[in-house]
């Protein structure tokens, strides 16, 4: 069974009540508030993981050895859910109005990531154009979860190749390189005052934490995430995908409150948003439940849908 919808027509699908794709999607119009939830959703939890680290510091100063390490988790997680929602902002899908759009990503989900938006979009539309192939712009999937590339991850290495590649990538403008660099330095400065402001107040195990999260955790979870929605799990480990084509391979996750927020912002149904990039996450579920009352696609989506725990174990077995 093939694990993706890419080259079936809109036309050639339709659900069991005879409407065609093409027609149902003309009213999957973006639910804006939901979007906006979601994303203080991320926020909440992120300031809720920052008070109890200082709160439980302040009262249990010894316990910092164990402190720090699951703070630096739950940080890397929260921002990596909140990450995804710069891909909702690239697909101009969080507010109406195109400048508006981009303007309250820049500033409330861009930022603490150091990316510009614009760099960004293109980019990621190279991703669209040329999944499964060398020329793809995101490229985790083509490393096999190795003890060596989780290591290359969790000290920054794969981080620095992927920035090079993108530095490399002459398919951004000189201005949109410009803006790229504008941004990463906006977003280190943010860094740096948060890192100052905990120095200076005493707050050591938050700002090391913060530091871990952002740096480390963030980019190894965002990175394992990518690798599980498209990596092949028959793909041989040694394989260099740099030179030889992947193939496209696109999956569905079952809703758990795991996958749900290792896969924000639609994210765990990936497979979907690639058949049909434009339409916002928050009406993919309605694609989903249409795809599925279809005769030619329902196998399909069945057979694609799994959990992020049992790819991994797969994946883990081929490598
Ligand atoms: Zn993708
Ligand atoms: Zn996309």
């Amino acid at each position: 069974m093939q694990n993706n919808l890419e080259g079936i027509g809109f036309d050639e699908v339709t659900d069991n009540s005879g409407t065609s794709y093409t027609v149902f999607r003309n009213n999957l119009q973006p639910r804006y508030p939901a979007v906006a939830f979601d994303i203080v959703k991320g926020y909440f939890f992120l300031f809720v993981t920052v008070g109890a680290i200082i709160f439980i510091d302040y009262f249990f100063h010894s316990f910092w050895w164990i402190t720090i390490p699951v703070s630096s988790v739950l940080i890397g997680y929260i921002a990596a859910y909140l990450a995804l929602f710069i891909h909702e902002a690239g697909h101009f899908n969080i507010h109406p109005d195109k400048k508006m759009n981009d303007r309250l990503a820049t500033i409330f989900l861009c930022l603490p990531f150091g990316l510009s938006l614009k760099s960004y979009r293109k980019i990621h539309w190279q991703h669209h154009l040329h999944l499964g192939t060398p020329q793809d712009a995101e490229v985790s999937y083509f490393h096999a979860p190795t003890k060596l590339f989780v290591l290359e991850t969790l000290t920054g290495i794969h981080l620095l190749r992927t920035m090079m590649r993108k530095e490399g990538n002459d398919v951004l403008t000189k201005e949109q390189v410009k803006q790229s660099r504008m941004m990463l330095l906006g977003g280190t400065f943010l860094h740096l005052i948060i890192l100052t402001a905990a120095f200076l107040t005493g707050n050591w195990p938050f700002a090391i934490a913060w530091l871990l999260g952002f740096g480390i955790f963030f980019p190894f979870f965002a990175t394992i995430r990518q690798i599980l929605e498209h990596r092949d799990e028959l793909a041989h480990y040694s394989t260099d995908f740099y030179k030889q084509p992947h193939g496209k391979v696109s999956r569905l996750f079952v809703h758990t409150v795991l996958n749900s927020s290792f896969g924000s912002a639609g994210f765990t149904r990936h497979m979907i948003h690639h058949w049909d990039p434009q339409i916002s996450y928050t009406r993919l579920k309605d694609i989903e439940a249409f795809l599925s009352s279809s005769e030619k696609v329902a196998p399909i989506i069945k057979a694609s849908k799994t959990t992020y725990t049992s790819v991994l174990k797969k994946l883990l077995a081929a490598s």
